[in-house]
């Protein structure tokens, strides 16, 4: 048995390396463990990642982060979901809330009703039974209640924040916990002769750093992971081909909508990210359908603002490293791998991959079975995901535009064709363990690109059409209710950051 694990190294100070500091700071505090990070100011941060996932309140509070610090310091706005422009077709648009869609009743799933009365000549879109869509479309603000009397009150927000201004935030907490932070450059990596694990990093100043346990959060690059250790990269390319970014912020608007705009271009699609000091807009595309100049041009001509910066050009792949965890080195964000930002859900990796951890953190020794079982669940939870971004893709009916037919045509993996396959015969969802988006995310996209089951549930003809009818307007009605507490939007971001 080797001494206790009483070192931990992080290497890099992005987004995903502070959070990994504060975390482990904060969750492991009673192990009195020696937490550094290292990361060099001259290389930087990739400088993007600026939409997240309502799991991030849960990271905020973890780490004792006051929302409101937060969403005042990162000059951050809300967000209730993501608006899909042109994903079906041009001018076509819908909306993916953080929220659940109307009230179930008998046992029976509430969108069997909504079809029924579709199939009864009711066009009434389901967003109508949402309350974050409705919040979105509206622009106001609403904080969710803890105990909802029924699912119309069951929704979330997350948050739109400037990544730097929040790694910034994160840098101070941690080393008020403790954290040490070092910047320089790592220059090598050196591992044990016998067993293979990482032992020391040099930096470009001569310093040697030694650790027990290391977290690679160096990006793309991957430095330990990667670099020092090898584990491969697995390619995702053939099922999410776009493989280019170009980022450029600009002014901002005078009003905040609280949601991500997507809009899909002629070789991927275009991301409108709205902050209070400025608008991050993105476009990721495919470099085997149209040129980085074009690309560029196509983000340029479609910018609501004054560009705030040069463009920023991005390479990726999508995939994962073959392992997460390898020997004595955890891989978290970039390094571990990368789902383009459709969803907005690399920050919840790097958080979910740190809540993780924390169950099978290592005493001493580093039993191989757990990094097994963090190898195992870190795959599944990036298969998922996976899966649902190519649903975005393979619903488009873009037909003669390439990029698009191409996409279309892409065939589902297993897991997703069998999600599909549950859908369109019998409007089921297909359960699986580490699913990051459940079925009301499912369903969004389904009826988002009007991929309609071709039936609905015979429990729900139980109820007739008239008293359906009569329930739904109370649903619509009980929303209207709702929003008539919330705030426009712009009010709360006001309030919020005048401290009030
Ligand atoms: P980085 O920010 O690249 O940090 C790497 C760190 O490693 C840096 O501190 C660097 O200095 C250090 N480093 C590297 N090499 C060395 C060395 N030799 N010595 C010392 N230090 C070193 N995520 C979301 O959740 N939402 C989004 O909306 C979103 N949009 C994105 C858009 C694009 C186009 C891309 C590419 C990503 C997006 N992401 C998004 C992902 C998000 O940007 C990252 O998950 C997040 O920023 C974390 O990055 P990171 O910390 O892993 O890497």
């Amino acid at each position: 048995m080797r001494d206790p694990i009483r070192s931990i190294v992080i290497v890099g100070g992005g987004t995903a390396g502070w959070m990994a500091a504060t975390f482990l700071a904060r969750r492991l505090a009673h192990l009195r463990l020696s937490i550094t990070v290292v990361e060099s100011s001259a290389i930087g941060t990739i400088g993007v990642g600026e939409a997240t996932v309502p799991a991030v309140r849960d990271f905020f509070a973890a780490i004792d982060l006051g929302e409101a610090d937060v969403l005042r310091e990162t000059e951050a706005t809300i967000k209730y979901g993501i608006r899909f422009a042109g994903w079906k077709e041009p001018g076509h648009d819908f909306f993916h809330p953080f929220g659940l869609y109307g009230v179930a009743a008998h046992g029976v799933p509430f969108h069997h009703y909504w079809l029924k009365l579709r199939a009864n000549g009711d066009a009434t879109p389901l967003g109508a039974y949402c309350l974050a869509t409705q919040l979105a479309e509206r622009g106001l603000f609403l904080p969710p209640v803890d105990r909802p009397a029924n699912e119309l009150g069951v929704f979330n927000f997350a948050v739109h924040f400037d990544a730097s201004k929040f790694a910034a935030l994160l840098r101070r907490l941690a080393l008020a916990n403790g954290v040490q932070h070092v910047d320089a450059r790592i220059d090598a990596v050196a591992r044990d002769g016998e067993d293979g694990r990482v032992t020391t990093v040099t930096l470009d100043d001569g310093r040697a750093i030694a650790g027990d346990l290391w977290i690679d959060c160096s990006g793309f690059r991957s430095l330990l992971l990667g670099e020092a250790l090898h584990v491969p990269f697995v390619d995702w390319r053939r099922w999410l081909p776009c493989d280019r970014a170009v980022a450029i912020p600009c002014t901002a608007a005078q009003v905040h909508r609280p949601f991500t705009t997507a809009t899909a271009t002629r070789a991927g699609w275009r991301w409108h990210i709205p902050l209070r000091h400025r608008v991050g807009n993105g476009h990721v595309y495919c470099s085997d359908f149209i040129d980085d100049a074009a690309a560029e041009d196509e983000l340029l001509a479609a910018l609501e603002g004054e560009p705030l910066a040069a463009p920023n050009r991005i390479r990726f792949t999508a995939g994962h490293r073959a392992r997460f965890w390898e020997k004595n080195v955890v891989g978290l964000g970039l390094a571990s791998g990368f789902l383009e930002p459709l969803e907005s859900t690399s920050i919840t990796l790097i958080q979910s991959g740190l809540e993780r951890l924390i169950p099978l953190f290592p005493a001493c020794d580093i039993d191989p079975r757990l990094a097994a079982t963090y190898n195992r669940q870190s795959v599944l939870e990036f298969e998922r995901i996976r899966d649902f971004l190519m649903l975005h893709y393979s619903g488009n009916q873009r037909v003669g535009e390439p990029f698009w037919d191409h996409v279309r045509a892409i065939k589902p993996t297993e897991g997703l064709q069998g999600k599909l396959d549950a859908w369109r015969a019998a409007g089921e969802f297909v359960r699986r363990e580490w699913d990051t988006f459940q079925d009301a995310s499912w369903l969004s996209m389904y009826a988002g690109f009007d991929d309609l089951p071709a039936r609905y549930a015979v429990r729900a003809d139980e109820v007739p059409v008239a008293d359906l009818r009569d329930s739904l307007m109370r649903m619509r009605a009980a929303i209207d209710g709702t929003l008539r507490h919330a705030e426009p939007h712009e009010d709360f971001l006001t309030r919020v950051h005048a401290g009030r």
